[in-house]
C-alpha cells in the first residue's frame, strides 16, 4: 500500500506486432492533486490510462489505483477510478439520463444514491437528459462522458484529453468543474499533448516521450527550469569566432555578423550580456532577445530520440 492515488512500476506494453509503446514507466500520482500526464502524440498517455481501465493489458510491471493492485483486486481497483476515454465511444439509444443510471447500475450503485440528474447539471446537460444521445454535439458527449465516469463516486478521476473537439467556451465550464471536483477531494488526472493546459491546471506535471517518464516535478519546478534567455545580437563586423564570456551560458554564431548568446535570467541581465560583448571590441548594432518558456523546456526535454 501507498498514499499515491496511482502507482506505476516498471510499466511496460509492447502491443502486437512488435511496438514498444511503454517503457519501464514507474510513476506515483499523489492522492488529492491535479496531476498531468504531458507528451506528444504516441508518446503512450492512451496506452497508460487504458491499461488503468483495464482495456489494454500490460506486459509487464504493476499499477495500483488507490492502492489496489490492478492484478489482485480488479473490482476494487475499477471501483476507485473514473476515466474519461479520447475516444467518444458510446450507445446512441440511450439518453443522457438513461445512460448514467445504466452504468450506476452496473457499478451497483443502489437507486437512493443514484445523482444523475445532479451529475447532468454539474456538466451543462440537464436540458439534454431525455434527448437521443446521437442528437448531442462533440462538445456534449464529452461532457456527458465526464458525467458517465462519476457515477460511482470515484475518488480518482482521469480524463485522457477531454478538449479534443471541446470548445473554448466549454473547455473553461469544464475545467471550473474539474476545479471544483478537485477541491472537494477528488484526485484529478489529465493527459494532454497542450503544454498551456497542463500549466494552467495542474499542480504537478510528468513528461512522457516515447513511452519513458523524463520528467516528473511540481508544475512551478517545470516553469523555474525556463529561466533561460536567448538574445540575439547584431554586430558591426564580420567575425571568424564567437567572442567568449563567463555570463554567457551557450554563444553561437547565427552568421558572420550574429551571434546568439543564452544566458540565465536569475544570475545575470541582457545589459551585462551586451557589455561584454563590447568589452571584446565589438560595437552593437541590434538586439533582440527571446524570452524561454515552458514550452522551451518542454521541447528540450522531449527532443532527444527514440530509444531501440
Ligand atoms: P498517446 O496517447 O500519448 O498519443 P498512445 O498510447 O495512444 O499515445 O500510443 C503510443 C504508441 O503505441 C503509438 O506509437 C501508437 O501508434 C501505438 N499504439 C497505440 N495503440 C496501439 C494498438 N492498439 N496497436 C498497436 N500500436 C498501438
Ligand atoms: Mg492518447
Amino acid at each position: 500500500m501507498t498514499d499515491a492515488a496511482i502507482s506505476l512500476q516498471g510499466l511496460c506494453k509492447t502491443y502486437k506486432g512488435g511496438k514498444q509503446a511503454l517503457t519501464d514507466v514507474t510513476l506515483d500520482i499523489p492522492q488529492g492533486q491535479i496531476f498531468g500526464l504531458l507528451g506528444p502524440n504516441g508518446a503512450g498517455k492512451s496506452t497508460t490510462i487504458n491499461i488503468l481501465a483495464g482495456l489494454v493489458t500490460k506486459t509487464a510491471g504493476k499499477a495500483s489505483i488507490w492502492g489496489f493492485d490492478i492484478d489482485e483486486h480488479p473490482r476494487n481497483a475499477k471501483r476507485s477510478i473514473g476515466i474519461v476515454p479520447q475516444e467518444i465511444v458510446f450507445d446512441p439509444f440511450f439518453t443522457p439520463f438513461e445512460m448514467l443510471e445504466l452504468y450506476a447500475g452496473l457499478y451497483g450503485v443502489p437507486k437512493k444514491e443514484r445523482r444523475s440528474m445532479e451529475l447532468l447539471r454539474a456538466v451543462y446537460l440537464d436540458d439534454k437528459a431525455n434527448a437521443y444521445a446521437r442528437s448531442l454535439s462533440g462538445g456534449m458527449k464529452r461532457r456527458l462522458l465526464v458525467a458517465k465516469a462519476l457515477v460511482h463516486n470515484p475518488p480518482v478521476l482521469v480524463l485522457d484529453e477531454p478538449t479534443a473537439g471541446v470548445d473554448v467556451e466549454l473547455r473553461q465550464q469544464l475545467w471550473e468543474y474539474v476545479r471544483a471536483l478537485n477541491a472537494r477531494g477528488t484526485t484529478v488526472v489529465l493527459t494532454t499533448h497542450y503544454l498551456q493546459e497542463a500549466e494552467e491546471l495542474c499542480d504537478r506535471i510528468a513528461i512522457i516521450n516515447h513511452g519513458r517518464v523524463i520528467a516528473n516535478r511540481p508544475t512551478r519546478e517545470l516553469l523555474a527550469m525556463a529561466q533561460e534567455k536567448a538574445v540575439t545580437v547584431t554586430l558591426d563586423r564580420d567575425l571568424a569566432t564567437a567572442p567568449q564570456a563567463p555570463c554567457f551560458e551557450k554563444i553561437e554564431l547565427k552568421n558572420e555578423r550574429s551571434v546568439v548568446i543564452t544566458y540565465s535570467k536569475d544570475k545575470v541581465n541582457a545589459g551585462e550580456v551586451l557589455a561584454a560583448l563590447q568589452g571584446a571590441g565589438l560595437g552593437i548594432v541590434d538586439v533582440s532577445t527571446h524570452e524561454a518558456d515552458l514550452e522551451d523546456v518542454f521541447l528540450n526535454l522531449t527532443r532527444t530520440p527514440a530509444h531501440g
